[in-house]
């Protein structure tokens, strides 16, 4: 497969972009490759600028869930945009997708939108840390939440993939009210909050770990996190930017059935259009200004555009049984590429929750960082690089989850399982 028109273009971006990219994990660097440039998407194929096609699981690392260019999405943006793009003021696609969100959501009485999910974590913990009155929060290693100064600590994914869990740039004295426990690990949370007791403003949690590949929520470990929070009086985070809409219409928390006092969102609320979004209880919410003190803003929050793709989206994806043979469609396919890695003699750790999936480079289970940080990420970038000269565009790391959309068809599926199959006896 050629990619000598991407590496040309890469040269290029490098001159006038750090690292040439403007997201690290893009740049490809952990695989040890030149990243490739996207020309159009379509459905559930990317096609890049040297002509080359891809089945893609990156959906643009989880927002693009009903596939590239649903013609509803096309058109909702197309008629959005011959009104204006922005204005600044209110206007009632706002309201329509904040409905949206309410009815979908359990946890989300009120809703706040803005511009990315790394706006919308950072807003919470503030609004946390507001309404608590209190400066600490709990996180979880390998967990990423964007990339706000006190959400930079063992941040997981492109974090993870470069070794720097903690970044230069963030003050010490700003890392130190963010404590790191174990994902999975009630123990390690208990223990926080006995040597911070009364301190602690929020826990923020990813339901569904999706930054350090996916590692699913064990039996007990949310409802634990639950009920520790309502008795010490903090507020639970669920950071659903990745697995809200995403492994149900409802999110981690209509799965798992736990309401966490707030919740975050991006990715699909935006359809692929730069949107977050933060909710929770109403009596936390009103503190945000200008009904409450605590200060958010911004110049393009709630951007018509961005509210006209995220509604058609979930217009698209909250038909009856679209979450039902979306997750066939994840099952079939981690199965088969499983199964491929068996027949090859090179078992992997499969993981899976609804259209999120990962195949762990791992002989044991992987539940947490330390278990997920174990496996052979060389081994893996020989498999990344043979999937993707099959034509099998999957996340240039280790750490990242792979996403399916209703767009791919059983063909598809059938053409990554082969691929597998043939690349897993290659690393074997
Ligand atoms: C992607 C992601 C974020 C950050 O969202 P951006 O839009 O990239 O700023 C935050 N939390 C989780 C769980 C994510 O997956």
């Amino acid at each position: 497969m050629n990619h000598e028109r991407s590496s040309f273009l890469f040269q290029q971006a490098k001159a006038a972009i750090p690292g040439g990219v403007n997201s690290p994990v893009r740049a490809f660097k952990s695989v040890g490759a030149d990243p490739l440039f996207i020309k159009k998407g379509s459905g559930s194929h990317i096609y890049d600028e040297d002509g080359n096609s891809f089945i893609d699981y990156v959906g643009s690392w989880g927002p693009m869930i009903a596939g590239h260019c649903h013609l509803d999405v096309i058109r909702a943006v197309q008629e959005t945009m011959t009104s204006g793009a922005s204005f600044g003021a209110p206007t009632v696609l706002e309201t329509t997708l904040a409905g949206m969100v309410i009815d979908a959501v359990p946890s989300i009485e009120m809703v706040r939108m803005v511009s990315s999910g790394t706006e919308a974590t950072m807003s919470a913990i503030r609004l946390a840390r507001g309404y608590t009155g209190r400066d600490k929060i709990i996180k979880f290693s390998g967990c990423y939440h964007g990339h706000a100064d006190s959400l930079l600590v063992k941040a997981g994914s492109g974090a993870a993939t470069f070794g720097v869990p903690d970044s230069p740039g963030v003050p010490a004295e700003v890392a130190r009210l963010t404590l790191t426990a174990e994902y999975n690990s009630l123990d390690s949370v208990r223990k926080l909050i006995a040597e911070n007791s009364g301190a602690i403003a929020c826990i923020i949690v990813e339901p569904v770990a999706g930054n350090m590949g996916t590692v699913p929520p064990r039996e007990g470990f949310l409802e634990g996190l639950r009920e520790i929070c309502t008795n010490e009086g903090i507020i639970l985070i669920f950071d659903e930017v990745m697995s809200g809409f995403r492994v149900a219409y409802g999110g981690a928390q209509e799965l798992y059935g736990i309401t966490p006092d707030m919740t975050t969102l991006g990715k699909i609320i935006g359809g692929g259009l730069p949107v977050g979004a933060f909710g929770g209880r109403r009596e936390i919410m009103e503190k945000l200004s200008p009904s409450g003190g605590v200060y958010q803003a911004g110049t393009l929050s709630g951007n018509p555009l961005a509210m006209a793709a995220g509604i058609a989206t979930l217009n698209i994806i909250k038909q009856p049984g679209f979450y039902e043979a979306l997750a066939e469609k994840g099952q079939r396919v981690a199965e088969g590429i499983a199964k491929a890695a068996r027949d090859a003699g090179y078992p992997i750790y499969s993981t899976r929750v609804g259209s999120m999936f990962c195949a762990f480079f791992s002989k044991g289970e992987v539940f947490d960082w330390p278990t997920a940080s174990q496996c052979d990420t060389a081994a893996f970038s020989k498999y990344f690089l043979a999937m993707l000269n099959e034509g099998i565009y999957l996340a240039p790391s280790q750490f990242e989850t792979a996403f399916i959309s209703a767009a791919h068809s059983e063909d598809d599926i059938e053409k990554t399982i082969a691929a597998a199959a043939k690349c897993f006896k290659l690393i074997a």
